[in-house]
């Protein structure tokens, strides 16, 4: 990391195709979003106020998918300008919700959604970050938590490599007690192919997990989805089930192909 010349390290946050849902996280760290701008410049953050989307920074924070030719121009700047790219989000490191289009015929949706689709400056798909640009760390999670930001933040300033998520959901409600959804209710939960960081909030509140943070590593999706058939869930169900946040990366996005291929429109 480049020392600058104030002593303090530069931040910035880039706004993409998104909902702005994970920059809301960041706001959300109160008051040790104090602290941490006493420890870094926030040179550009739109959101909070400070707005030179061309500085160069030491930590680029990246929200949003690539969904416009403008943001694929834009992003080779942020990159060319960051020491450390980070990205905060399902859409920045997958594409979102948004890349349910990239299944279908993009430009048909756009005729069928606007009455005038030539002046709608939009890609046919929505792509996550790192199909652009080298990515240095990913956060997942739609949106990602406070905690989270902080800890990668902490960590990157103090040089220490940023500890990645390897459990499942489902570990986190064993540690915290939770009463599984899935066994007692025969609620339709993906924990058991998702990777957590929320610390099973849904569950936490009995309901089922819909895949949020992302695909688990060694997931197995499809043991998942004979689960879930047995539930009473139709095999385009589980395909949508499968598809809903990450469908364009991992092998939950990619088991949904396979559910969609056997059973039908997703
Ligand atoms: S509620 Fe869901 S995440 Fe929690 S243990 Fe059951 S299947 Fe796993
Ligand atoms: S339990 Fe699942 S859907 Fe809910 S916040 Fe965590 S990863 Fe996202």
């Amino acid at each position: 990391m480049t020392p600058p010349a104030s002593g303090k390290p530069r931040i910035a946050v880039h706004k993409f195709s998104s909902c702005d849902g994970c920059q809301l996280a960041f706001l959300d760290l109160g008051e040790d979003l104090v602290r941490l701008s006493q420890m870094v410049d926030i040179v550009h953050f739109a959101e909070a106020g400070p707005v030179d989307p061309e500085a160069a920074v030491d930590i680029a924070f990246v929200e949003g998918s690539i969904a416009t030719p403008d943001e694929e121009a834009r992003i080779q700047r942020v990159r060319a300008n960051a020491g450390t790219l980070v990205t905060i989000g399902a859409c920045a490191t997958s594409g979102g919700i948004q890349a349910l289009r990239n299944l279908h015929d993009g430009t048909q949706w756009l005729a069928d959604v606007y009455p005038s689709p030539a002046y709608v400056e939009s890609l046919a798909t929505s792509t996550g970050i790192a199909e652009h640009v080298k990515v240095d760390l990913e956060l997942w999670g739609c949106p990602v938590n406070g905690r989270q930001v902080l800890a990668a933040v902490r960590a990157l300033l103090w040089g220490v490599p940023p500890l990645p998520q390897r459990d499942k959901v489902c570990m986190d409600c064993k540690r915290d007690g939770h009463v599984c959804v899935l066994v007692s209710q025969g609620q339709p939960c993906l924990g058991p192919v998702t990777v957590t960081g929320c610390g099973a909030l849904c569950p936490a509140f009995g309901r089922d997990c819909y895949g949020c943070y992302g695909p688990a590593e060694n997931a197995h999706p499809d043991a998942l989805g004979r689960r879930l058939e047995g539930l009473g869930l139709l095999r385009e169900d589980v395909a949508r089930r499968f598809r809903f946040i990450h469908s364009n990366r991992g092998a939950v996005g990619e088991a949904g192909q396979r559910w969609s291929d056997e059973g039908g429109e997703p």
